[in-house]
């Protein structure tokens, strides 16, 4: 079934229409383009999502341009504020964001709430931005001539997210920038979107000024439009390489600061000394966990040959106990996003076979709890994948891992370091001398040691090497807050008659 027979069947009345959210409002805009939203694990069409038009991207900024007049000039204390009521307005309503993510994501409830958590960090980590506004302090750097440097907000910045964390990945953005004194258009995927709206509003409720965060819904036209306003001064955008490239070349071109991170193929690279049973569980929880949609989920595993057996045995034997179906049902994993992506994802099986690879498990066979019009695609493992294969070049993203079988830890690391992408990567092992030789290595940007998903904690930063990310500023941490402000310094004399007289000379220190 394809997305728009989808539609055609489903889009009764029952459908709801979700507007833009600007200046503290839910907002219609002028544009009649619409996309579908669906609920994936139903297979159907739940609401109908508004596309911007230009003019209506002009709006927001010039909404968010006002709004941030006002904005920068609140004191870091009161900012502040608003962002410890907002993290405690979203710690005890969690669970209604988290159903709103499993309607429109599929995720299942429990990996819904810990994408919650992680972004609930970063805004923990905004509630305390002031330390980080400290500038530096140079006295008598000349007579009676001190410098200094102080943070100051950008301006309006317009944050791009993807569809696979839409409450987490628009938090790691949003919340620095705002407690920055930043003002903010975020455009979130258009096949998640409520969870934007959803937590616009709950900032409003936390005492943020109308238009300092604004919400815009769309596509390519509103993403352009976005890239090329001038009144925009920083883009941060999270989606996939192609579309991550082309909004660095296209906002930089425009000169803006941009950040643009990308997609990734994730690593995890088992030696023979590690425990395979710890290694088997984190290789299912990394490759499986949210359908296998997560820029860090492992997708390929280097398994030396002499441990590989074994270990695909491990893998394939708890593949057996996982259960895939809807995510409010208690399930391990939920659907795929949308038909097209499940049919796509699940062609993969057929490349593998043909490529020479053996498929283990074929989650084409799996049995669903959940309705027969969703979007399913069991957990999938395919052994002995040549690194020719689309099944290893390409970001599959779905619940498909790989295996590719290696002689040991230099082909290995060989094959991770020839990957165009640097996102995150794994080693397991029990030998410290060659984790530490891997952590100095690899050639990407996030390392685990015995963690499959090593998404760094708030107060460090997120962001891959390579085609994972374009520009050099990282995510959230001390990056996200340096990309969110701009440094000046300031050269100060309080002058007094001694410093009288011409000297039409470069300044001098004396
Ligand atoms: P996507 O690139 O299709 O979309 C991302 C955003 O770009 C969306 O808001 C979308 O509306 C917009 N967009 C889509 N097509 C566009 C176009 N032609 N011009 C301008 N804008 C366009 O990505 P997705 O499918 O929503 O998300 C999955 C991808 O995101 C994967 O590749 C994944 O690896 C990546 N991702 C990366 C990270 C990271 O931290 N590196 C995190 C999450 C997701």
């Amino acid at each position: 079934m394809t997305d728009s027979a989808t539609l055609e069947q489903t889009t009764p009345a029952a459908t709801t229409m979700l507007d833009h959210w600007v200046d503290g409002a839910a907002w219609s805009g002028t544009s009649t383009r619409t996309a579908p939203v669906y609920n994936p694990a139903l297979g159907r069409v739940q609401h109908e999502v508004r596309l911007a038009s230009t003019a209506d991207v002009d709006e927001a900024v010039a909404a968010a341009t006002a709004a941030w007049a006002q904005w920068r000039d609140t004191s870091i204390a009161k900012r502040q504020t608003v962002m410890f009521a907002f993290r405690e307005l979203l710690n005890a309503r969690k669970q209604e964001l988290a159903e709103i993510l499993t309607s429109e994501h599929g995720k299942v409830i429990s990996d819904a709430l810990g994408e919650i958590a992680r972004g609930m960090e970063v805004v923990e980590f905004a509630c305390g931005l002031g330390h980080l506004t400290k500038g530096a302090y140079s006295e008598n750097v000349s007579t009676g001539v001190d410098v200094y440097t102080v943070k100051q907000p950008i301006g309006v910045v317009g944050i791009i997210s993807p569809f696979n964390f839409p409450a987490m990945v628009p938090l790691w953005f949003f919340s620095i920038a705002l407690a920055a004194g930043n003002a903010v258009i975020l455009k979130p995927s258009e096949k998640d979107p409520s969870a934007a709206i959803w937590m616009a509003s709950l900032l409003k409720e936390a005492g943020l000024p109308d238009g300092v965060l604004n919400v815009v819904h769309g596509d390519k036209e509103s993403v352009d439009a976005l890239l090329a306003h001038p009144d925009v001064r920083a883009i941060s955008f999270v989606g996939s390489t192609p579309i991550a490239r082309y909004v660095y070349e296209t906002a930089t071109s425009h000169g803006k600061r941009v950040q643009a991170l990308g997609g990734a193929k994730n690593h995890m690279l088992v030696l023979p000394d590690a425990d395979l049973d710890l290694a088997a569980d984190a290789a299912v929880n990394a490759g499986f966990g949210s359908a296998g949609e997560r820029c860090m989920a492992i997708s390929v595993v280097l398994a030396v040959d002499t441990i590989a057996d074994e270990f695909v045995e491990k893998v394939s034997q708890r593949m057996g106990t996982l259960r895939t179906g809807d995510g409010t049902r208690g399930c391990d994993m939920g659907p795929l996003i949308t038909q097209v992506h499940r049919d796509k994802v699940a062609s993969y099986i057929d490349v593998a076979a043909s490529d020479g690879a053996s498929v283990v498990v074929d989650g084409r066979d799996v049995e669903v709890d959940g309705d027969p019009d969703g979007f399913w695609l069991g957990p999938t493992l395919i052994d002995r994948v040549p690194t020719s294969s689309a099944v290893y070049k390409d970001e599959i993203f779905g619940p498909v891992l790989s295996v590719v079988r290696v002689d040991g830890y230099e082909e290995g690391l060989g094959i991770i370091n020839g990957s165009p992408y640097g996102n995150g990567t794994a080693i397991f092992t029990n030998d410290g001398g060659a984790a530490r030789r891997f952590q100095r290595e690899a050639h990407v940007g996030m390392i685990g040691i015995n963690v499959p998903i090593p998404v760094p904690v708030a107060y460090h930063s997120f962001g891959g090497w390579k085609a994972s990310l374009f520009g050099d500023a990282k995510a959230y941490g001390p990056h996200g807050f340096d990309f969110f402000t701009q440094e000046k310094a300031v050269t100060s004399r309080w002058l007094d008659p001694s410093h009288g007289g011409l000297n039409l000379g470069f300044p001098q220190h004396d």
